[in-house]
């Protein structure tokens, strides 16, 4: 079998006024997904996602630098693509973090599809087979909204089966610390609760916060601070009890060394669709492992990139729990059915081959993709750019 050709389609689903949400990343205005396909002489088609903006820089990766390379190339050979990939484009002509490690994840994820379709099996079962029977979820997530309303939700996700769910914090301390009291209130002690301050503090705040996170036994801290402050991340993992966490903004096992060597962070989050595909999350999985981490990838996308984390957890002893989108977003719930939805707080492993999900045509001719990226500004409070400056100016 070899591999004839790579497509990519866009596509975009608007969301509904009354769906939108906010945190410290903007507001959403729209789900896109770049959808990557792999196919192959012998007519099997993988599919996969590549996570980036904006889409078409994605598409234009994946056509321009990555499909002439893959042409006539055993889409079996996964490692050796990747390396391919990586090493003979993506680092030195586009970039090691960013879009082209986007489109590269997208390709890597298809390509296992290929090779669980033509064996039969679902892919977790390639990666050295089950080491968890199901998956616990989180709720992912609550987003900036007043504490009664916060509680509300938690109270809803908690009835749905949830035994964990995320609040997204960052807007200021009072503020954030008032949700997560009136959410600790309303679905007591049992319940974890993870916090996501999507970089939004410097490192003096979140030093303040996460003092005051320990007497809510906040499970952990995502993204307290921006990414590359590696020092920082190091002061506040010694600091607290707190589990400090990261990774849904870096690229590679490279990107990972210093956070995971350092022991700067507690649980690493990377987006199969994004840091490297399944191949690369898996090595920096076990990075972490040796190093006593925990590894609960950031999920947040469609229903491809949900199921590629989901294949990853299955097969991986560091694996813990799994992010589970419960905001708007078809492109996850048409597209994935019943295989993308948490039963009682938990995910049941795909028996499908491969991924387990085709992009049918009613989805493509759904959702077309208009154009325009998917979120406003992003916020930063504590640095100035602040909740009340983001009102929708960029909706226009
Ligand atoms: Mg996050």
């Amino acid at each position: 079998m070899r591999i004839s050709d790579v497509r990519v389609t866009i596509l975009q689903a608007p969301i509904p006024e009354e769906a939108r949400v906010r945190s410290g990343v903007g507001l959403k205005y729209s789900r896109t997904s770049a959808f990557v396909e792999v196919i192959t002489d012998e007519g099997l088609v993988g599919l996969g996602s590549c996570l980036g903006n904006p889409p078409l820089a994605l598409k234009a990766i994946v056509d321009e630098v990555i499909a002439p390379t893959l042409r006539g190339l055993d889409p079996f050979d996964i490692e050796g693509i990747w390396q391919r990939m990586y090493t003979g484009r993506i680092r030195s002509n586009v970039g090691s973090r960013g879009v082209g490690m986007g489109a590269l994840s997208g390709v890597d994820v298809a390509l296992w599809d290929i090779k669980g379709k033509a064996l039969g099996v679902p892919i977790y079962q390639l990666l050295g087979g089950a080491c968890h029977d199901k998956i616990r979820a989180y709720a992912s997530s609550i987003y900036w909204q007043a504490p009664d309303a916060a509680a509300a939700k938690a109270r809803h996700y908690v009835n749905q089966g949830f035994t964990a769910l995320k609040l997204k914090v960052g807007v200021d301390i009072e503020r954030d610390l008032a949700s997560l009291a009136a959410i600790r209130e309303a679905v007591g002690n049992k319940v974890d609760i993870f916090v996501d301050a999507n970089l939004c503090y410097t490192t003096k705040l979140a030093l303040e916060m996460v003092r005051r996170l320990e007497q809510y036994k906040v499970f952990w801290f995502e993204e307290p601070i921006p990414f590359d402050d590696i020092e920082g991340y190091k002061k506040l993992t010694d600091a607290t009890a707190v589990r400090i966490a990261t990774g849904e903004n870096m690229y590679t096992r490279f990107g990972f060394l210093d956070l995971i060597t350092r022991r700067a962070a507690d649980i690493v989050q990377p987006d199969i669709c994004r840091a490297g595909g399944i191949t690369e999350a898996r090595k920096i999985a076990s990075m972490a492992g040796a190093y006593g981490m925990l590894f609960a990838p950031h999920s947040f996308g469609d229903a491809v990139s949900q199921t590629a984390a989901l294949h990853v957890n299955a097969s991986t002893p560091e694996a813990f729990i799994m992010e589970v989108d419960v905001t708007y977003n078809p492109l996850r719930t048409e597209l994935g059915g019943s295989l993308v939805e948490a039963r009682n707080g938990f995910l049941e492993l795909p028996n499908k081959p491969g991924l387990g999900i085709e992009l049918t045509d009613d989805i493509r001719e759904a959702y077309p993709y208009r154009g325009g990226l998917d979120l406003s500004l992003a916020a930063t409070p504590a640095l100035g750019l602040a909740y009340e400056d983001l009102q929708d100016r960029s909706a226009s």
